[in-house]
């Protein structure tokens, strides 16, 4: 994958009608702080063009990044923040779901999860979410660099036994500072993209 041009074509707030893009889509979903924006800045090969660190209490949005006019990486809301109020709760759940539910383009939602640590329940939730609209998730373990080598193994374990992941489904270790996994993540990419 070469990566020629980036464009962030659409935002999207709760009231907005989502694109109905021609190109395929990849979707990233994750708890803030989870290392999203660092991810899709990695895939984009770009410092900071995806905003890094959302706060709580920004607005939630739906960010369409067209790559290449080729295809799209679509930025969804971060969850997990424990002191938003609950209508906010409310927007987000809202706003994957219909995202989930419209998009025809949707090739496959990443769900990040950070290596160190048991995924969440919300994390749970979003995998079952993303399974039970149809789509296939792959998760990318984000930090990879906060642990030894010799200890990934053990970690991967971990997030798969405690999401309860089918072998079929993948898990990319991904590193924001050392890059690791992303060549694997691109090739993944174009082979469904080759599809
Ligand atoms: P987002 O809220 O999910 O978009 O997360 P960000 O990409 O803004 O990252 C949250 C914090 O984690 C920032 O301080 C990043 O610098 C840091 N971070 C993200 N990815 C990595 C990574 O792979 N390794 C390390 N060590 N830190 C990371």
């Amino acid at each position: 994958m070469v990566i020629k041009n980036v464009n962030l074509e659409t935002v999207c707030g709760i009231t907005s009608t989502l694109p109905d893009n021609i190109h395929p889509e990849f979707a990233f979903a994750g708890k803030s702080n989870v290392g999203k924006s660092s991810l899709i800045n990695g895939i984009m090969n770009r410092k900071n063009y995806a905003r890094t660190s959302q706060e709580p209490g920004k607005t939630q949005t739906i960010n369409y990044y067209n790559i290449n006019d080729e295809f799209y990486l679509v930025d969804l809301p971060g969850y997990g923040f424990a002191r938003v109020p609950e209508k906010v709760k409310e927007q987000w759940g809202k706003m994957i779901e219909n995202y989930l539910h419209t998009s025809r383009q949707l090739l496959r939602v990443f769900l990040l999860i950070d290596i160190r640590h048991e995924p969440s329940a919300n994390d749970v939730q979003m995998y079952k979410w993303i399974v039970h609209q149809g789509f296939q998730p792959v998760i990318i373990a984000t930090k990879s660099d906060k642990i030894k080598k010799s200890q990934h193994e053990k970690h991967l374990n971990m997030l798969r036994n405690t999401l309860g992941l089918p072998d079929e489904i993948k898990i990319f270790p991904y590193s924001a500072l050392s890059k690791e996994g992303r060549q694997e993540i691109y090739d993944f990419m174009d082979e469904l993209l080759a599809e």
